[in-house]
């Protein structure tokens, strides 16, 4: 069965009003984020990685006790019988060399989260909040979560340059001195770009949305094929099996992403020219955020793409609220005609978009397809735009 996952998903605040993300939504609950997932996007599996959070665990256990959601035999929870939401926390670690970055780590059972959620309470100040630095290493954490409990545990967003394992930790992951099932190549890379990385020839690769809000729920995802939507399934999937794979990865052109190219912090911009660069060439101040693409450039030491075998293809998936003309009525006459984001992203020919929409959005939405618009690309923390 072809089935969607998103597996990094915040939570805003508990039911009891206690913030977990601070810069999330309110709206993202447990009840809000699988009735989007549901309803409008089209994602049967949805990973929160909030779920260490004491308020948050206490809001599982009342939607168990309501029978809203009910455990699977296979580990992970049903809710109203038609979505799975797999459990995860994020958790920040140090790296060997001073920096630190993000880790996912899921849990098959609800028990096995509360296990997880005692375990790196002792070792982080507030165990209620998001994605927090537990004083622990990488190496003690990956095993608690894969052999005591059961679970799984990568790093997150693995090239960005503030929370990521490469992009602020290390230039190998043998250096974390733990190895991973796979990484989250994040918005700003895709798998031709991390394929350039030769270690991550059998690591598998996932993209997924980092929602901040119901809206950017799924704008990266991946198709899977399970032989059931638990967590048994999708662990073998993620570890690569023969009956269970991830069958492709959708998401953001990375040239769109935040971090993609290095920035200046000192002219404010987005620097220019063949990656990688690590300096701004422009003034001498040095101050720069490296983007995405310098990073991996760097690190990858003139290695051209290659893909292993298993490598599925990367899909791009441009949000429509990144086309230029295309603002809250378009969209309106767009989800008429065509139902979902995914059929109009995807599923709609050119001429059936152009009779909604006029023939030059939608040559802007089959070329997204491709990636083959123009771009102002992103860098420094500031989106990519395309070009009108
Ligand atoms: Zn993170
Ligand atoms: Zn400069």
């Amino acid at each position: 069965m072809t089935m969607f996952a998103d597996l990094h998903i915040h939570i805003g605040r508990a039911s009891s009003g206690e913030p977990v993300k601070i810069t999330a939504s309110d709206k993202l609950t447990i009840q809000g984020i699988m009735g989007e997932c549901h309803q409008r996007k089209g994602i049967q599996i949805a990973g929160i990685i909030d779920c260490a959070s004491p308020p948050v665990l206490k809001d599982i256990k009342n939607l168990l006790e309501q029978d809203q959601l009910v455990p699977l035999a296979g580990g992970g929870l049903t809710y109203k019988g038609d979505t799975t939401l797999i459990l995860g926390a994020e958790v920040e670690l140090a790296g060997p060399h001073g920096g630190s970055a993000h880790f996912l780590a899921y849990t098959p059972t609800l028990g096995a989260m509360e296990e997880l959620s005692s375990f790196l309470g002792t070792e982080i100040t507030n165990i209620c909040l998001s994605s927090q630095r537990a004083r622990m290493s990488i190496l003690e954490v990956n095993e608690f979560v894969t052999r005591e409990l059961g679970g799984m545990f990568f790093p997150a967003h693995a090239f960005t340059p503030f929370k990521g394992a490469y992009g602020n930790c290390v230039a190998s992951l043998d250096e974390l001195g733990a190895s991973f099932p796979a990484i989250e190549l994040g918005l700003s890379s895709d798998s031709d770009l991390a394929d350039r990385i030769l270690e991550l020839e059998n690591v598998r690769f996932l993209s997924n949305s980092d929602a901040h809000s119901l809206p950017k729920i799924a704008r990266e995802y991946n198709a899977l094929r399970l032989q059931t939507p638990d967590f048994a399934h999708l662990k073998k999937a993620i570890h690569g099996d023969d009956a269970n794979i991830i069958l492709a990865n959708y998401g953001l052109d990375p040239r769109l992403g935040k971090y993609h190219r290095t920035y200046c912090l000192k002219c404010d911009q987005v620097v220019v020219g063949k990656p990688p660069i690590v300096t701004c060439p422009t003034c001498s101040d040095g101050r720069v955020v490296l983007g995405v693409l310098d990073g991996i450039v760097t690190i990858a030491k003139g290695q051209e793409t290659i893909h292993p075998s298993h490598r599925p293809p990367y899909i791009y998936q441009i949000p429509l609220e990144f086309i230029p003309g295309v603002g809250p009525k378009t969209l309106t006459r767009l989800l008429d005609a065509f139902g979902t984001e995914m059929q109009i992203l995807h599923g709609a020919a050119k001429e059936e978009l152009a009779e909604v929409v006029g023939s030059s959005i939608a040559g802007k939405i089959v070329a997204a397809r491709t990636g083959s618009l123009a771009m102002d690309v992103g860098g420094g923390g500031r989106y990519g735009r395309i070009q009108s």
